[in-house]
């Protein structure tokens, strides 16, 4: 069997972005106020404070303004949900991003809720659950968006393929699963409680590793030819997915890093354009 062909990421992601910056430019010329996204964090972890910045800089190479809300890591649920509710109500923002996690003594999902849903660009409330599960328009958890483009750009097509995701977190297995569904595959979810995962890899079309375990899924599970997505980020930049192995049986597979990681602020300044194209009515 040849070595699987690599799903580059980091390219697709920079189309994407080229493309995304042009709309934010044709945008800003025709209304004449630049797509704008929110973020928020709450605390100082270190992670957060990083992935926020890089979003920032994205956002401002491709013509998107920002607004950054720092945010105690004292903040109340009750706070942090009028933070929230001041943004959405606010005209000169059109996307927000809460960046995750916020603390335990924070109700993620009261703050989730208190974004319009037409603002939620990176995905993550029920309404924009709702409509990624029944394959309406509307916006998409970014991750799981950014596998599926993956998906489209090398021809991969789910329609009639079993998928097996391991992981079922609200931000990454479950949308990824049922955007998946909603494109006709035979979805199965694999998770903390499985009783043999590797009998369910071993079925599986399309394997999407979901699970922050390294190395987890091994190469001797994949079904030769299957296509292998894995957006598991550990530790020394290695995946849920044991590469050197997996590449020696899949058609197609996801590099970490460099394939699924790009895709995720590439699909989140994407829909942020599309959502000031929206309420700008442009
Ligand atoms: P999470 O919230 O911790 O969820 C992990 C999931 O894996 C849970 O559903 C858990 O099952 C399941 N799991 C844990 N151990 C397992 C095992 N031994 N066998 C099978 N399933 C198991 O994590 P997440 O936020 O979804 O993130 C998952 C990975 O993706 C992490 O490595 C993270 O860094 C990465 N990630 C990457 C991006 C990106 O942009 N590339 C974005 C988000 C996340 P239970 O539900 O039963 O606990």
């Amino acid at each position: 069997m040849t070595q699987a062909r690599l799903m580059d990421g980091t390219a697709l992601a920079r189309r994407t972005v080229e493309e995304t910056a042009r709309k934010a430019a044709a945008l800003t010329e025709r209304t004449g106020s630049a797509p704008c996204l929110a973020t928020v964090l709450v605390g100082e972890d270190p992670a957060s404070v990083t992935y926020v910045r890089m979003k920032q800089n994205r956002c401002r190479k491709a013509g998107i303004e920002s607004r950054h809300v720092a945010l105690p890591s004292a903040t109340t649920t009750a706070e942090l949900v009028g933070v929230l509710r001041e943004l959405s109500a606010d005209p000169g923002v059109h996307g927000i991003l809460l960046q995750h996690p916020v603390g335990d003594h924070i109700d993620e999902r009261a703050a989730f809720e208190a974004i319009a849903p037409e603002k939620d660009v990176d995905g993550v409330t029920f309404a924009s659950f709702a409509t990624m599960s029944f394959g309406l328009p509307g916006f998409v958890s970014c991750t799981p968006g950014g596998i599926v483009r993956l998906l489209d750009e090398y021809g991969v097509d789910p329609s009639g393929k079993r998928a097996v995701v391991v992981g079922r977190s609200a931000i990454l297995g479950k949308p990824v699963g049922m955007l998946l569904l909603a494109r006709d595959a035979t979805v199965t979810y694999c998770h903390s409680r499985t009783r043999d995962l590797s009998a369910a890899v071993r079925e599986a079309d399309i394997v999407v590793a979901a699970v922050g375990r390294p190395r987890l899924i091994r190469g001797q599970d994949i079904k030769p030819g299957a296509v292998v997505v894995d957006a598991g980020y550990n530790p020394g930049n290695v995946g849920d997915v044991d590469f050197d192995s997996a590449v020696e049986r899949a058609s197609l597979i996801t590099p970490v890093p460099g394939g699924v990681g790009p895709m995720t602020i590439a699909t989140l300044l994407e829909q942020t354009v599309e959502a000031a194209a929206r309420q700008l009515g442009a």
